[in-house]
C-alpha cells in the first residue's frame, strides 16, 4: 500500500522556489488504482475514529477529501482561503514564513454534535493544520483527527501540532 502511494509521488526539484523539494501528487491522482486505494485507506481512518463529517484543506486536500467523504457517507465542510467563501465565515490566521495567512470556514456547515476528520495532502511545518484545527473547535465542533498522505518529518511538523491536536491522532500514511 504505502509502496503504490509512494511510488506515484515525485519530486519536483526547485519548485515553488529554489532549494525546495515540491511532492507532487498528480500521478498518484492520475492513476485509479492508486487515488482509490488512498480514498479507502482515508475513508477506513474516518470509520476508525468515528468522524461525522470530512474537512478538505484548500487545495489539494479538496481533491483527496471529497472521495473520501463520498466512499464514507459522510459530509464534505472545505477550509478556503480568507475571502472565498460567500455565507458569514470564521477565520483564523496563522504564521507564514514571511507574513501571515488567513483561513475561513462556513461555521453554520459544523455542529456541537460533529466530529470531524481534518483530510490534506502534505503536512510541512504544520501551520495550516494547526490553525484549522483551531477554526473547527471555534467554530463548535470536536476534532477526530487529521489525516495526511505524507508527513515531511525533518520539518517537524508532528510536534508542533501536539498542543493543538490535544489527544487526537495523526495519521500519515
Ligand atoms: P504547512 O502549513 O507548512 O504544514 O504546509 C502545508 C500546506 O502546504 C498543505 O496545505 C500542503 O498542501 C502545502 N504543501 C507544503 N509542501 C508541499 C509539497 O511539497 N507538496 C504539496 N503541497 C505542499
Amino acid at each position: 500500500m504505502s509502496g503504490l502511494l509512494a511510488d506515484r509521488i515525485r519530486d519536483v526539484p526547485d519548485y515553488p522556489k529554489p532549494g525546495v523539494v515540491f511532492k507532487d501528487i498528480t500521478p498518484l491522482l492520475a492513476d485509479p488504482v492508486a487515488f482509490g486505494a488512498l480514498t479507502d485507506a482515508l475513508a477506513e481512518l474516518c470509520a476508525r475514529y468515528g468522524a461525522t463529517k470530512v474537512v478538505g484543506l484548500e487545495a489539494r486536500g479538496f481533491i483527496l477529501a471529497a472521495p473520501v467523504a463520498v466512499r464514507a457517507g459522510l459530509g464534505f465542510v472545505p477550509v478556503r482561503k480568507a475571502g472565498k467563501l460567500p455565507g458569514a465565515t470564521l477565520g483564523q490566521a496563522y504564521e507564514l514564513e514571511y507574513g501571515t495567512a488567513e483561513i475561513e470556514i462556513h461555521a453554520e456547515d459544523l455542529t456541537p454534535e460533529d466530529r470531524i476528520m481534518v483530510i490534506d495532502d502534505v503536512l510541512a511545518t504544520g501551520g495550516t493544520a494547526e490553525a484549522s484545527l483551531a477554526l473547527i473547535r471555534r467554530a463548535g465542533a470536536e476534532v477526530a483527527g487529521l489525516a495526511v498522505l505524507m508527513e515531511l518529518g525533518f520539518l517537524e511538523g508532528r510536534k508542533r501540532l501536539e498542543p493543538a491536536l490535544s489527544g487526537a491522532p495523526l495519521e500519515a500514511l
